[in-house]
C-alpha cells in the first residue's frame, strides 16, 4: 500500500515533469522570445526616428532639387528668339520673311510657369518688358491679373538696373556659345514693328546668310523676393550676349540693335504654389515613408504635434535659390515629422496580440495539464480500487478461511467434549462458510451481470420485498431485532427482476448492518416501500454515520470503499452497492443516496411503473 502511495505520486510528478519540458517549458521560451524580440524591434524604431526623418527630408530636397534641375534644362535649351511675339526660325530666307508665332504666348505653358518675361538692358529706360502668358486666358489663382505680371516684370527689370556693377560683375557665370547664322540673329534682334523695313533689306539678309555670329548664353539663376504686398516671387534669369557685327552696321535702322552690344535678359515667374506646395506634396508621396508625413508651409510646420520627431526642409537654401534677407531664406520652410505616438499605438496593438495569443496558450496549456492530471488520476484510481479490492478479497478469504480450519482442527483433535460446543463450532463453521459463498457469489454475480441479458417482469413489490426480509431479518445478532418493514399500500405493479431485487435488498440491509449496527432496544432499521412518480420506491434507512456528500455518486463504483484499506475497521470488497446499481439499472430503476433527517443514511431504489395491460 505504502509502495502504492509513493508510485502514483511518481506517475503523477513524471506525467507533470513530461508536460512541462515537452510542451509548458518551449512555449514559455518562445512566448519570451518572440516577446523580447518584439521589444526590441519597437526599440530599434523608435531609435531610428530622427534618422529616418532626417534622410527623408534629404531625400525630399533631393527630389525637389532635381524637378527644379530638370524644369531649368528644358527651359535652357529655349532659343534666345523665342522671346519675342514672333520670331525667325533657323532656315532659308524665301522671298520673304516668315515669321512664326512665339511657343510662349501658344501655349500650352507647365502647372510650374506662371510666365516668361525679356527685355533689353540696354533699352530698359525706354521700353518695359514683354510678358508670355503661354496661352492662358486666366492665370493660376495664386497670381492676379496679366497686368500684376507686367509690374513684377518691371519689378525685376528696375532691380536688375539698379544691382551694382560690381556685384554684376562678379556673380559666377557659365555661358554657353551657339553660332548662329547672321540672318536669324539679325531678325530675331530687330524690333518687331520694323517687319516692313526688314522685307525691304531681304536681298541684303540673303547675301549674308553663310555669315554666323556667336551667341553667349548664361544658365538660368533663381531668384527670390517679396513684392511690397508680400506677393512672393521666384524667378528664373538668363543673359544673352551678342557682339555686335560689323556687317550689320552697314543696314539699315531696323538693325540698328545689332551694330551695338546686346545684352537681353530673359527668364519666367515660377509658380510658388506650385514649388513651395503642389511639388513636395507630389513628391512627398513618393519619398516618404508610410509613417512619415509632410507638412506644408503655413500648416504648422514650425511647431510639430507633440510626440513627433521633425526635420525642416528650407526650399530656397536646397535649391539655391537666390533671397534678398536672411529671412527670406527660411520662407516656405516645409517639415517631414514622424509621429512616434504612431509607433507607440503600433507597439501597443502588438501587445496586445501577442498577450491575447498567449493567454490563449495558457488557457490550453492549463486545461491540457488539468485533462492530463485528470486522466492520470483516474488510472490511478482504478489501480488502487484494484489493489484495494485484491487486499480486501486476500482479506476476505483468509480469515474465514483460518477460521474454519481452526473449527475444523478442534473438532479433529477432539478438543469439544462438550455436545454444545461442538454444535458451536459446527456452526462457526457453516457461517464463515456461507461467508466465503457470498464473496464468491459477489464476485461471478458482477462478472455475469456485465454478460447476461436479464428481462424484468411486472411484480409487487411490497410482496417481493417481504419475502426477501423474511429471509434476511433472522441473521440479526442474537436478541436483537435490528428490522422494521413499513410498506405503502396501493403500489402500481413495476418491473422486477427476482433475483435482482434480492441482492438490492440483501446488500442494503448487510450494509446497514455493516455500518449502522443497531444495538439491543435501538431503533431498527427500516425496510419501507412508497409510491412515486416513475412507480415505486424501496428505501432501507438507518441511523448510522451517514455517507459524507462527495462520496455518494461514488461508493457505486466496483470496489470503492471510503477510506483507506489500512485503516478500515469494517471488512468488505467495495462489491455491494456496485452490485445494488448495476442489478437496479438491469431492471431500469434508479438508486440514490440521501442523509437521513436525524442522522443516518437512505438508500433509495425508484423501479419503474410496469405498463398497463390493454
Ligand atoms: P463494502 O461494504 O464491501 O465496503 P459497498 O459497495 O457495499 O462495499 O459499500 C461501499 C462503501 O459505502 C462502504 O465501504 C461504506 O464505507 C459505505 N457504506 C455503504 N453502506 C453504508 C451505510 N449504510 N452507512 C454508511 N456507510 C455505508
Amino acid at each position: 500500500m505504502v509502495q502504492l502511495g509513493l508510485a502514483i505520486r511518481g506517475t503523477r510528478r513524471t506525467a507533470l515533469v513530461l508536460y512541462g519540458l515537452l510542451l509548458v517549458l518551449p512555449t514559455f521560451v518562445l512566448g519570451g522570445l518572440h516577446w523580447r524580440q518584439l521589444v526590441l524591434d519597437h526599440q530599434a524604431l523608435v531609435d531610428a526616428v530622427p534618422n529616418d526623418v532626417a534622410d527623408a527630408a534629404r531625400r525630399l530636397e533631393d527630389a525637389l532639387a532635381r524637378r527644379v534641375r530638370e524644369l531649368l534644362d528644358r527651359e535652357d535649351t529655349r532659343p534666345f528668339w523665342h522671346y519675342r511675339h514672333a520670331s525667325f526660325e533657323p532656315g532659308t530666307i524665301g522671298t520673304e520673311i516668315a515669321l512664326v508665332p512665339t511657343p510662349l504666348e501658344r501655349g500650352p505653358a507647365p502647372a510650374s510657369v506662371v510666365a516668361w518675361f525679356a527685355y533689353e538692358r540696354g533699352e530698359a529706360a525706354r521700353r518695359p518688358p514683354d510678358v508670355f502668358l503661354g496661352g492662358r486666358t486666366t492665370l493660376p489663382e495664386s497670381e492676379r491679373r496679366g497686368d500684376d505680371l507686367g509690374a513684377a516684370a518691371r519689378g525685376v527689370m528696375d532691380r536688375d538696373l539698379r544691382e551694382s556693377f560690381f556685384v554684376r560683375i562678379f556673380r559666377p557665370r557659365r555661358f554657353r556659345t551657339e553660332e548662329i547664322a547672321l540672318p536669324v540673329a539679325a531678325i530675331n534682334l530687330s524690333r518687331e514693328e520694323n517687319i516692313e523695313c526688314l522685307q525691304d533689306e531681304i536681298q541684303s539678309l540673303r547675301a549674308m546668310e553663310n555669315e554666323r555670329v556667336s551667341v553667349d548664353m548664361t544658365d538660368f539663376r533663381l531668384r527670390f523676393h517679396r513684392e511690397a504686398d508680400g506677393t512672393p516671387r521666384v524667378i528664373a534669369v538668363r543673359t544673352v550676349y551678342l557682339p555686335p557685327s560689323e556687317a550689320l552696321t552697314t543696314l539699315p535702322q531696323c538693325f540698328e540693335a545689332l551694330g551695338r552690344d546686346v545684352v537681353l535678359r530673359q527668364g519666367f515667374f515660377i509658380d510658388p504654389v506650385w514649388l513651395f506646395e503642389d511639388l513636395p506634396r507630389v513628391l512627398a508621396a513618393q519619398v516618404l515613408l508610410p509613417t512619415q508625413e509632410l507638412i506644408l508651409p503655413g500648416a504648422g510646420a514650425h511647431t510639430p504635434p507633440p510626440g513627433s520627431e521633425v526635420s525642416t526642409i528650407r526650399p530656397l537654401k536646397a535649391l539655391s535659390i537666390e533671397a534678398p534677407t536672411r529671412e527670406d531664406e527660411s520662407f516656405a520652410t516645409l517639415a517631414v515629422v514622424t509621429s512616434t505616438l504612431d509607433l507607440e499605438r503600433r507597439f501597443q496593438s502588438q501587445m496586445a496580440r501577442f498577450f491575447g495569443v498567449a493567454a490563449m496558450l495558457v488557457i490550453s496549456l492549463a486545461t491540457g495539464m488539468w485533462l492530463l492530471l485528470r486522466s492520470v488520476n483516474r488510472d490511478l484510481e482504478a489501480a488502487r480500487r484494484t489493489e484495494n479490492f485484491v487486499a480486501a478479497v486476500t482479506h476476505e478469504l483468509r480469515t474465514p478461511l483460518a477460521a474454519i480450519k481452526l473449527y475444523g482442527e478442534m473438532l479433529e483433535a477432539g478438543w469439544a467434549d462438550d455436545p454444545q460446543k461442538r454444535a458451536e463450532y459446527y456452526r462457526r463453521i457453516v457461517r464463515e462458510t456461507g461467508r466465503l459463498e457470498t464473496l464468491v457469489e459477489r464476485v461471478l454475480e458482477k462478472s455475469q451481470l456485465a454478460r447476461r441479458d436479464v428481462k424484468p417482469e411486472p411484480g409487487d413489490l411490497n410482496d417481493a420485498v417481504d419475502a426477501i426480509v423474511q429471509s434476511v431479518a433472522p441473521l440479526a445478532p442474537e436478541g436483537v431485532v435490528d428490522l422494521e418493514v413499513a410498506f405503502a399500500d396501493d403500489l402500481p405493479l413495476v418491473m422486477l427482476v427476482p433475483e435482482g431485487l434480492r441482492s438490492i435488498v440483501t446488500n442494503l440491509v448487510e450494509n446497514a448492518r455493516k455500518y449502522a449496527p443497531v444495538a439491543a432496544g435501538g431503533e431498527p432499521i427500516v425496510v419501507a416501500t412508497e409510491p412515486c412518480a416513475r412507480g415505486a420506491a424501496l428505501e432501507v434507512r438507518d441511523r448510522g454515520p451517514g455517507i459524507p456528500a462527495r462520496e455518494r455518486e461514488r461508493i457505486f463504483e466496483a470496489f470503492y470503499r471510503i477510506g483507506d484499506e489500512r485503516t478500515r475497521q469494517s471488512r468488505g470488497t467495495g462489491l455491494g452497492l456496485h452490485l445494488v446499481a448495476l442489478q437496479a439499472n438491469a431492471m431500469g430503476a434508479t438508486v440514490e443516496v440521501r442523509e437521513r433527517t436525524g442522522g443516518g443514511t437512505v438508500f433509495r431504489v425508484e423501479f419503474t411503473r410496469a405498463a398497463e395491460p390493454s
